[in-house]
């Protein structure tokens, strides 16, 4: 069989054969591109030399007539001693894998061809700069002699001289190099380097075909489980030169704009110069307009050659090009990285210009880019100017600058006085909420991603470090500490919740709007999405802000943090506090006319879309005074004694209120707290059905063990909302679902689903049970856990599909086996997760719900989930 293929014998989908490069390389070539000539040894050689440790004389014959060939094209040939031929050698396995014997370049190059090419490119330095290059990547490449030996010469000589860069070399002093160079070749043992091109050629091919063993590639196959029978294949190319004149060049090009993505090529040259110029940025380049007049014919290929790539590659393509002596070589060609901005832009844009599908587009666009145009952002030269201060976890993404405070009080006194202000704290608690929504951004020392810190500051949309462990807090002395590093109060700070990263001083930020495109694109994927995506919101500002990015309606309103106001938090201590229903009378009645209207307003925006109102949650103590200060106050306003308050305090104190008095379990046995709710709702719907709205309430019980207490909290509920339906005469539609947050509720779902019309998934709390993590206290371990790969990701931001997610699939299975009808979602944070919603659509979710400013990243994982 034929074991050499050259480039225009290939193309993209003999990949197996020739290696990703090679099928590449074929490909563009025979699309009509001027590729560099060259060749592919095919991996079935490599086959046959692991077999046999030698390259076979078939193989010999076939490279000498695809030598001789190549002379031909070209009309440059090995040894020339006018137009030499220079090749590269690469491997290039059919999967692109690092560990294998890249590159060696210049191959051709001996004591004779460095004076023809020195002669050709008017430019001696350069000639015997690739000389010394070639024999530093030869030597270390075929030969196995330290990189760091050649390099040793470089640094003496360099140091000899004075030198800062290898670019105050001369033509002399390479020459020197390229001496000394080869006398580490005597001095190794290994004798002379091969003055034969032919030789030179066939020592790097064994080499790449030998580096296919080597331990580094052998070890990368195993960890990502690539067949060892696979083998590589080795591309022979000709060397062009830009810096031969200056009829030659050298540039990189975008087929569109990568920052903006606009529909231009973008791109920048240098004339007479080498790839590396470009990058190194030793002379400005020119844009690629300036070509234009410079070079118009090259200009006119390389924009017929960009409009090519894309239509073929049917993405916005990067491409490297060479000219040499007034001749255009495309060097490579690859899709190009591209802002979160341009990607949508050009994902739309091609939809229509018909180059791509609304699918594709769909494709094109990650997810989190989506997230990142969501949020202001810092100014990039301004970051560069500031020094990281320390880096927590990143609950909220956006950028933002302050003043430092550490209670919310101050934060609130300073944010009413004008102040910007960042609350730094150890934690947080329902108690700082006031000093938590003036805040720009809130950033805790302890906690994990679904820490109260965390899921507040995602919730009101703003921008959220927790966990961040190095920085101790002290609240006396009113100053911060990251080490030796004090924040005072008052001092600016600048926090990225996209990093996680916190920084001294005052930082720019550049807002970012909803654009054009990206809202076309987030309509395209509701169409093909299967699965709903709803907002978490608790107030009309979050669900405003949730509907202007198209939610569906809202999936979870947790109604305890309606009561975070400090009108309310009265009411509700006083109701707490109280030892008889007598005594809840009336702080009940004060509260239900404020969520009467809270759940009025929520249901007035939402129109006809649905509503879900989860009754409390939260433990009761979470609501009463802690310090000793504020128990006074407290006992002052509720007109009771400091000593009595505190009695109460301490026996309603738990010693795991996460797993104490909360949810359905407050339900039993305060069962008025929740009649309350219901009649609020209840009183909201009938109002709005007098203005002509009608409301189908969606009512949903917390933490639900079992079919009993479900079915004794859902009479409760029904019970209030019948009388009120009786009452009132007029017709609801309503249901009664329950969370699935505890492990038992997940493997009796067939037994709650009898008295459930709904589940929605509590990951948050599902999560923290079937692993037995604390929510509130992972950040101590956690990202240990993460860094050893004891853990994937942190599971309570991305679903752990094998435990909690097989729980799940346990309920859903056996929920729908009682009702196969039975909607379910999921309202934890991983429901705005792009790989979770992945896997949630393949369990049967029927919608998530998630945080406002998470609604279009759901959206399009979303739908990228049924592509
Ligand atoms: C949950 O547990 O996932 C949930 C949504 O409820 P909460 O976070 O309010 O406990
Ligand atoms: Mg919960």
């Amino acid at each position: 069989t034929k074991q050499i293929y050259a480039f225009s014998e290939g193309n993209m989908s003999m990949r197996d054969l020739l290696g990703g490069k090679g099928a590449n390389l074929a490909e563009m070539t025979n699309l009509g591109l001027p590729v560099p000539h060259g060749f592919t040894l095919t991996t079935e050689a490599c086959h046959r030399y692991q077999e046999t440790g030698s390259l076979s004389s078939e193989l010999l014959t076939e490279l000498d007539e695809a030598l001789a060939t190549l002379s031909q094209t070209t009309g440059k040939q090995f040894n020339g001693d006018t137009q030499p031929l220079l090749v590269s050698v690469r491997s290039g396995a059919a999967i692109s894998m690092p560990g294998m014997m890249d590159t060696i370049l210049n191959i051709g190059l001996n004591d004779q061809t460095v004076v023809a090419l020195a002669t050709l490119t008017n430019n001696e330095r350069f000639a015997y700069d690739s000389y010394r290059r070639l024999l530093a990547m030869f030597g270390n490449v075929v030969y196995n002699i330290e990189e760091e030996t050649f390099d040793h010469v470089l640094t003496d000589l360099k140091q000899q001289k004075g030198y800062d860069s290898d670019l105050e070399l001369t033509a002399d002093d390479l020459k020197q190099i390229v001496a000394d160079f080869k006398a580490i070749y005597q001095a190794a043992g290994k004798g002379e380097f091969p003055q034969s091109p032919k030789d030179q050629l066939l020592a790097a091919v064994n080499a790449v075909f030998e580096s296919w063993n080597n331990h580094r590639a052998q070890v990368y196959r195993q960890q990502n489980h690539i067949s060892e029978s696979l083998g590589t294949a080795v591309n022979v190319q000709e060397m062009v030169f830009g810096n031969a004149g200056e009829q030659s060049g050298t540039g990189v090009a975008f087929t569109r704009n990568p920052a903006s993505g606009e529909k231009k090529v973008f791109g920048e040259y240098l004339l007479n110069a080498q790839g590396e110029d470009v990058v190194a940025g030793i002379r400005t380049p020119e844009t690629i307009e300036v070509l234009k007049d410079a070079m118009p014919v090259i200009y006119d290929q390389l924009m017929g050659i960009a409009e090519k790539l894309e239509n073929h590659y049917q993405d916005m393509q990067d491409l490297e090009f060479t000219i040499e002596n007034g001749k255009l070589f495309l060097l490579q060609a690859r899709d190009g990285k591209r802002t979160p901005y341009a990607a949508v832009k050009i994902a739309v844009d091609q939809v229509g210009e018909g180059l791509i599908t609304k699918e594709q587009a769909l494709k094109r666009v990650s997810p989190e880019s989506v997230s990142a145009m969501l949020h202001p952002e810092f100014d990039e030269t301004d970051l560069g100017q500031h020094t990281k201060l320390t880096t927590g976890l990143p609950a909220s993404p956006g950028a933002a600058t302050g003043r430092a405070y550490f209670t919310a009080e101050d934060a609130k006194r300073a944010s009413d006085g004008g102040e910007q202000v960042i609350l730094i704290r150890q934690d947080t608690s329902p108690e700082d909420i006031e000093g938590m929504i003036v805040s720009q951004a809130i950033v805790t020392s302890r906690g994990g991603m679904t820490s109260h810190a965390a899921v507040v500051a995602r919730g009101m949309g703003a921008t959220g470090v927790v966990g961040a462990h190095e920085i101790t807090v002290d609240y006396a002395g009113k100053v911060a500490k990251v080490g030796d590093q004090v924040i005072h109060e008052g001092d600016w700070v600048s926090v990225d919740g996209t990093t996680g990263n916190l920084y001294l001083g005052q930082i720019n930020t550049t807002p970012a709007g909803v654009k054009g495109e990206l809202s076309t694109l987030l309509d395209w994927a509701k169409d093909v999405a299967k699965m709903g995506v709803y907002t978490n919101a608790d107030t009309p500002q979050d669900f405003q802000k949730a509907l202007d990015f198209d939610a569906d309606g809202i999936g979870l309103t947790r109604t305890e943090h309606m009561f975070f106001k400090p009108e309310r938090l009265l009411q509700m201590r006083r109701l707490i506090l109280a030892t008889d229903a007598k005594g809840r009378r009336d702080p009940l009645s004060q509260l239900l006319q404020m969520q009467q209207e809270d759940f009025y307003q929520l249901y007035k925006l939402a129109g006809d879309k649905e509503v879900t109102i989860r009754l409390l949650d939260p433990p009761l103590h979470e609501f009463l005074p802690h310090d000793e200060a504020e128990i006074q106050i407290v006992a002052n306003q509720i007109q009771e004694t400091p000593e009595r308050l505190r009695e109460r305090i301490t026996s309603l104190k738990e010693l795991n209120p996460m797993l104490g008095h909360r949810g359905d379990r407050l339900a039993v046995t305060f069962p008025d707290i929740y009649q309350m709710q219901v009649k609020a709702i209840m009183s909201a719907v009938i109002r709005l059905n007098d203005e002509g709205l009608e409301v189908h309430p969606h009512i949903m019980i917390p933490l639900t063990d079992s079919r009993d207490e479900m079915s004794w909290v859902r009479d409760l509920v029904t019970d209030q909302i019948q009388q009120m339906v009786n009452n009132s005469g007029i017709r609801v539609d309503y249901t009664v679902g329950t969370m699935m947050e505890m492990p038992r509720a997940c493997v009796t779902a067939d037994q709650i689903a009898e008295v459930s019309d709904f589940f929605s998934f509590g990951t948050n709390d599902l999560t923290q049970l079937t692993f037995g993590y604390s929510r509130d206290d992972v950040g101590s371990f956690m990202p240990e856990y993460i860094k050893q790969g004891i853990l994937p990701a942190d599971p309570f931001q991305t679903i752990d599909t094998q435990g909690v997610g097989a729980l799940m699939e346990i309920a859903i299975t056996k929920g729908r086996q009682t009702n196969p009808e039975l909607p379910i979602g999921v309202c934890g944070e991983v429901g705005g997760d792009p790989a979770s919603i992945e896997f949630f659509n393949q369990i049967g979710i029927t919608y998530v719900s998630c945080s406002p400013y998470r609604v279009p990243v759901a959206r399009l994982a979303a739908a990228q989930a049924t592509l």
